[in-house]
């Protein structure tokens, strides 16, 4: 599990996140979403160590880590991220995406590597392009080699911000059917995005924020139908 305890993010002067705590629990999905700005990315950049913070604590199975630099190499190891647009390395091979992290932050051997790396390429669906190039590959086909790439590093939590944002309809679709069966085999994972069918088939928790707070959570059915806050309605008519 891993949990936010009153965490707050200033940019300069301007206050992105505003003494935010949540728990995820081990095992669920959590979907958050919220207006442009709200602080949706800025919370998961900090969840996965690439952001510092000013307040409160990320606690990682138990652990409390701090915003200081030396703890946020903890997150980025334990807490895997897959972005809106891809991130693959444009000159590695889709095998090696995949196998250098574990090889250079775990150390693992390579033949280790390689061989988690192919079950999990076989996983998302693209074992057959383990040889090519990034380049060569459909952007739901990236996105997916993104994705085995985050789960080599056998993180303790996958995030996601926007991962199907970028994609034609056919690409949302193969990406989707991934993700879904990474929840419903219960990896913990927290999803930035606009798909509401997703939230609705595997959150067990949807969370709203707005300017920098959260707002409301609830479960998927509850929240969608009958929001309680102005805010969440507000939002949630401009989206339907
Ligand atoms: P979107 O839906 O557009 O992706 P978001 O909810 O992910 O929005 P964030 O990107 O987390 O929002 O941004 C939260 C606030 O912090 C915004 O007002 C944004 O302008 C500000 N912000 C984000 N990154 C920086 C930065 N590097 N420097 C200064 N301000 C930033
Ligand atoms: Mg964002």
């Amino acid at each position: 599990s891993i949990s936010v305890r009153s965490l707050s993010k200033w940019y300069g002067s301007w206050r992105a996140l505003r003494d935010v705590s949540m728990d995820i629990e081990g095992g669920t999905c959590t979907v958050l979403c919220g207006p442009s700005g709200s602080g949706k990315s800025t919370l998961l950049r900090c969840l996965n160590g690439l952001e510092e913070w000013q307040e409160g604590d990320v606690v990682i199975g138990g652990v409390p880590v701090g915003y200081r630099a030396g703890e946020l190499r903890r997150l980025r190891r334990d807490v895997g991220m897959v972005f809106q647009s891809f991130n693959l390395f444009p000159h590695l091979s889709v095998l090696d995406n995949v196998t250098l992290a574990p090889r250079i932050v775990r150390r693992r051997g390579r033949r280790e590597s390689e061989q988690h790396a192919m079950q999990l390429l076989e996983r998302v669906g693209v074992g057959q392009h383990a040889a090519k190039l990034p380049s060569a590959l459909s952007g739901g086909q990236q996105q997916r080699v993104a994705i085995a790439r985050a789960l080599a590093m056998r993180p303790s939590i996958l995030l996601f911000d926007e991962p199907t944002s970028a994609l034609d309809p056919e690409s949302v679709k193969e990406v989707l059917d991934v993700m879904i069966d990474l929840a419903r085999s219960g990896t913990t994972m927290a999803v930035v995005t606009h798909e509401m069918g997703f939230a609705r088939r595997v959150a067990g928790r949807v969370v709203f924020m707005d300017k920098g707070s959260i707002v409301e959570t609830g479960e998927p059915d509850e929240f969608f139908d009958c929001p309680c806050t102005d805010r969440a309605k507000a939002f949630l008519g401009n989206i339907a």
